[in-house]
């Protein structure tokens, strides 16, 4: 089975203030290295628009509805500091959270080994009710309460590499022991959150912070030592990646040091618990990734290591 490639034109409609790193062309640098010959094998697809309904699974109906009604007719408006919305934006968040459970539609329908969402804006920040740092929709956590309640997936993990902490991942299922969160992030930096001490009401929280200046070797016995044990012992029935590449070393908004070779290597290890207890599913959606060249070949590597599943 191959692995499916799920995108839209819309994401480039979501606009950010000039000189904002969260910008249309991190899309466009990612499509570029996908459309490589070695990525022919993928198989491409539009993503839909994700209803209310689903949304909902993880934010409230008025939080969906709040966030519609502040679409700007024309040019920017702020909701904080960091997280900006266009006239494009909120079809852009209908679209990644559709994307989103497009891919485990696919995957658990057994039409795809597993998935990866290349769309914008990113989601691991969006709480229950907030939006916040850059994030609108949480589209990981919308994928894995969609497996659960639309296709009675159990137990989902939900494995984060993005170099800032998933504050929103975390607060959405701090009380749910059916989902277990785990990341790797530098630590002190946004959001604050993430110390190892944060695990959840059930344990089902795995915070692995790394220090500035920390590169692959720290972050693979970050993952061996601290994140791959639990994760495996929680046999997950689907795994879902938070995958951001702004910890490679090029980034402008992190000080880790990790390199495509990290991003191919924790790939694989995810791929192989999820060979273990999910029989292979994982869909993986797009965080952050800053350098428009780090970036691309980091999901190149990513999404290389996904087709050899
Ligand atoms: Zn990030």
């Amino acid at each position: 089975m191959a692995t499916l490639l799920i995108s839209h034109p819309a994401s480039l409609e979501h606009r950010t203030p000039a000189g904002h790193p969260e910008r249309p062309d991190r899309l466009r640098a990612v499509a570029r290295a996908l459309a490589a010959d070695r990525f022919n094998a993928l198989v491409r697809a539009e993503a839909s628009a994700a209803e209310f309904e689903t949304i909902a699974l993880c934010h409230p109906m008025d939080y969906i509805e709040a966030l519609r009604d502040a679409t700007p007719k024309e040019r920017i408006v702020h909701l904080d500091a960091d997280t900006a919305m266009s006239p494009g934006s909120f079809e852009a968040a209908l679209r990644g959270a559709g994307g989103a459970v497009d891919a485990v539609d696919a995957v658990i329908g057994g039409k795809a080994a597993n998935a990866f969402i290349a769309v914008r804006p990113p989601g691991h920040h969006a709480e229950t009710a907030r939006p916040m740092g850059f994030c609108l929709f949480n589209n990981a956590a919308i994928a894995a309460r969609y497996a659960q309640k639309r296709h009675g997936a159990g137990r989902v993990a939900i494995v984060d590499f993005d170099v800032h902490h998933g504050n929103g991942s975390q607060e959405i299922f701090w009380s749910d022991p059916t989902v277990m969160y785990c990341s790797t992030h530098q630590m002190p930096l946004y959001p604050g959150t993430g110390a190892v001490g944060e695990r959840g009401e059930h344990d089902n929280i795995v915070n692995a912070p790394l220090r500035a200046g920390d590169g692959g070797p720290e972050f693979r016995a970050a993952f061996e030592t601290r994140i791959l044990p639990r994760l495996t012992s929680f046999l997950p029935e689907l795994v879902v990646i938070s995958a951001g590449f702004d910890a490679h070393m090029r980034d402008p908004l992190a000080n880790l040091n990790l390199l495509e070779t990290d991003f191919d290597w924790a790939t694989r290890k995810i791929m192989e618990v999820a060979d273990a207890s999910a029989r292979g599913r994982v869909v993986s959606v797009l965080e952050g990734g800053y350098d428009l060249e780090g970036l691309a070949n980091s999901a190149a590597a990513h999404v290389a290591a996904l087709m050899q599943g």
